[in-house]
């Protein structure tokens, strides 16, 4: 394993992280060997969240008798003071701790949530009154889209120690806001390594990550020890070869014609549909066992493909020309959103 500095946290930790989310799909026993694999290679890095159902809670006790090893991240949706003083008790609760040295705001999605957070009485100010309380360390963000990343760090880059984006092999449109939060030593979290299951060659796409000096750390979602095994090749930490570029342009050139980057340009469509969300939610169901909690969080969407009318703006503004309609119909299908 390698070891890394987060941005201005200070915090020393593995390159390759452990993203929480999987362990959903397993139990307990699942949780515990999850840790106990990550801790043989050499992993410290955990990032869960308030809203992968269990995760904490398996996290906390797979933890115990450990805590001292690990550096600890999660985060949650709220967006408002008192959502958020909330979530940060119910995360040490459930991580079975008095401090996490991360706690990060959840997903921004508009610049109208990020007022909001950074507002009078939004989440940043519970966040900033837990640390001064010696309940987090740091605090950061999460978002998945482009042009609301590039105003916040702009903005409120000065606020936050950690930001994370989703970066892989084919979906670079971060690579700028990975710069500026080089510039800043603001420590960037790579999400979404393999593209939402699209990438098959994880050693690949972890690899062509780690070549990427301006990515701080990446967090693979691991629901079992193999996969732990997996992503930590001693070969995902090489430079990369030629033959690796090529494998690279092959998977853009397979992938393209069909995958959406989350950059946003499509929005706003006028039935309230978030295009991008509906792709990413589909693929819990479609790769990663995650039907019902997939199913879950499409419930939670204020509205979904199955809503589209297809007036087909939003293909209109897709730099990547995505069939739009035909890929929210294949969502809606299956969905099954009753
Ligand atoms: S085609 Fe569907 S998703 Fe696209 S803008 Fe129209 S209603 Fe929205
Ligand atoms: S559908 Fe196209 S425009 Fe919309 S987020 Fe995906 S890639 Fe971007």
């Amino acid at each position: 394993m390698k070891y890394t500095t987060l941005g201005k946290t200070g915090l020393n930790i593995s390159v390759i992280g452990l993203g929480g989310l999987p362990v959903q799909r397993t139990d307990q026993e699942g949780a515990n060997a999850i840790v106990k694999a990550c801790m043989e290679q050499g992993i410290n890095f955990l990032d869960t969240a308030r809203g992968y159902t269990v995760s904490e809670e398996f996290f906390g006790n797979a933890l115990k008798g450990y805590r001292d090893k690990w550096v600890i991240a999660s985060k949650a949706m709220s967006r408002d003071y008192e959502g958020m003083k909330a979530d940060i008790e119910t995360t040490l609760r459930n991580l079975q701790t008095d401090y996490i040295e991360l706690y990060q705001m959840h997903n921004i999605r508009s610049e109208a949530e990020m007022e909001q957070c950074f507002g009078e009485n939004g989440a940043y100010k519970a966040l900033l009154e837990a640390k001064e309380a010696g309940k987090i360390g740091y605090i950061g963000v999460t978002a998945h889209e482009l042009r609301t990343s590039a105003i916040l760090l702009d903005k409120y880059g000065d606020k936050i120690d950690t930001f994370m984006f989703p970066y892989n092999i084919v979906e670079n449109q971060g690579e700028e806001l990975m710069q500026e939060c080089a510039k800043k030593n603001i420590g960037f979290i790579a999400m979404k390594p393999i593209a939402g299951g699209n990438i098959e060659d994880a050693v690949l796409a972890l690899k062509y990550i780690l070549n990427n000096p301006d990515c701080t750390v990446v967090i693979p979602g691991m629901g079992d020890a193999e996969e732990v095994v997996k992503n930590t090749a001693p070969e995902v930490f090489e430079p990369l070869t030629e033959e690796d570029k090529v494998a690279c342009d092959k998977i853009i050139k397979d992938l393209g014609s069909n995958f959406c980057r989350r950059c946003g340009y499509c929005a706003p469509c006028p039935q309230g549909i978030d295009i991008p969300r509906n792709f990413i939610l589909v693929n819990y169901i479609r790769k990663y066992g995650l039907a019902d909690w997939g199913r879950k969080c499409f419930a939670a969407l204020p509205a979904t493909a199955k809503d589209c009318v297809k007036c087909g703006i939003c293909e209109t503004r897709c730099p990547y020309d995505l069939p739009i309609r035909q890929m929210l119909e294949k969502v809606a299908e299956d969905i099954e959103i009753k």
